[in-house]
């Protein structure tokens, strides 16, 4: 049966991107090699390499004076990575998420952290609004997109200070304006690749003019190092970057972030408009903070004993990855760039059988 996957990460990946990787893993290019067997000093990898650095400048529009990294670790690296480099007395947050909790967390063991704003109080279901981001702080770390409760920060925002954004979850969904941000953030496995690479843009300037002096800098913590090496210091994750590099291809196939962000929006809207109209699905977000990634929802407390019974129903109609996190329970709907629309249309209309065969 054809599955759907709704998985919230590592997440769906586009067709021909497994089978091109598949092909690579055997043979690449035919070189007679496995994308798995050549140096990473190899022409062929630093070709696949610099391609996707400038297939992510070209995507994303990133203007001159940005660097392009790819490092291991994961998000949950740059949580330490950024205050390690950038933190040198104090640095505000934005309290959005357990993500973003996560982040502050590690920025607490650096120096002062300012929580400039929290939804904690309604189990992170809104994103605060009417802040304002202090002056007196080495940067402004938003979540752009939080995967777990689902909402998100769909603009850009304007920030006095050096603005940091951790982007795993929404990371080339929509068009950005790079300008604005010293240092994204991004680990792949949410909308550009597999898991094991983090795909970092980080600000010329911002490295130069504002790197914490006087710290013990192990050479994997130092973006410098990264940058000087082209993401070629230590051995990077080959075969991750390589899918990295057949995503962007793909994404760049069917019109880019533009179009894909018309196709993301149309996703949401529907899967939106059918859980506000349902009598047994409800919406975890308030609307205007609903995010076209990760769509959370539950029963309506006179159905919640029957969620257990939807998840079955669900997963024997060929639907993956829809159980919500612990902390929200119900339901969360991935809709990562790779899920068709066509998937979408399928689960509400799942949805609907069920909520019809159950009244
Ligand atoms: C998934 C996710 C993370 C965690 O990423 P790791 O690669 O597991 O460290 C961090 N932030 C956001 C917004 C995420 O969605």
């Amino acid at each position: 049966m054809k599955k759907h996957n709704f998985n919230p990460g590592p997440a769906i990946l586009p067709k021909e991107v497994l089978e091109n990787t598949a092909k690579a893993v055997i043979d690449l290019d035919n070189s007679g090699l496995s994308i798995m067997e050549i140096s990473h000093r190899s022409k062929e990898f630093e070709n696949i390499l610099n391609e996707t650095v400038e297939l992510f400048k070209e995507l994303l529009n990133i203007p001159s004076g940005y660097h392009v990294l790819f490092l291991g670790g994961g998000a949950h690296t740059q949580f330490y990575m950024v205050p390690h480099n950038f933190l040198n007395t104090k640095a505000a947050y934005l309290e959005t998420g357990e993500w973003a909790q996560r982040a502050i967390k590690e920025a607490q063991k650096y120096g002062e952290v300012n929580i400039v704003a929290s939804s904690k109080d309604k189990n992170f279901t809104y994103i605060p609004k009417g802040w304002t981001i202090p002056t007196d702080v080495d940067y402004f770390h938003i979540t752009t997109n939080n995967t777990i409760f689902g909402t998100e920060l769909r603009y850009d925002i304007e920030s006095p200070v050096p603005l940091v954004a951790d982007m795993s979850s929404d990371f080339c969904s929509r068009p950005i304006d790079v300008s604005k941000y010293s240092l994204i953030y991004a680990g792949a496995q949410k909308n550009v690749g597999p898991a094991g690479v983090t795909i970092i843009i980080i600000k010329e300037d911002f490295l130069n003019s504002k790197q914490v002096q006087n710290r013990v800098m192990p050479l994997m913590l130092d973006y410098k190092v990264h940058v000087k090496n082209n993401s070629l210091f230590n051995t990077p994750p080959v075969i991750n970057i390589y899918v990295v590099n057949q995503t962007l291809k793909w994404l760049k196939s069917i019109g880019g972030v533009a179009e894909i962000e018309k196709i993301n929006l149309e996703k949401a809207k529907i899967l939106y408009e059918y859980l506000d109209n349902s009598k047994m699905f409800v919406g975890t977000v308030v609307k205007e903070d609903r995010s076209i990634m990760n769509v959370c929802f539950v029963m309506r407390p006179e159905y919640k004993e029957k969620e257990e019974a939807f998840l079955e129903f669900a997963k024997q109609k060929g639907i993956v990855g829809i159980k919500g996190h612990r902390s929200v329970g119900g339901f969360r709907a991935s809709l990562y760039n790779a899920l068709p629309l066509e998937s979408v249309k399928y689960l509400i209309q799942v949805m609907d059988e069920f909520e019809r065969n159950n009244k």
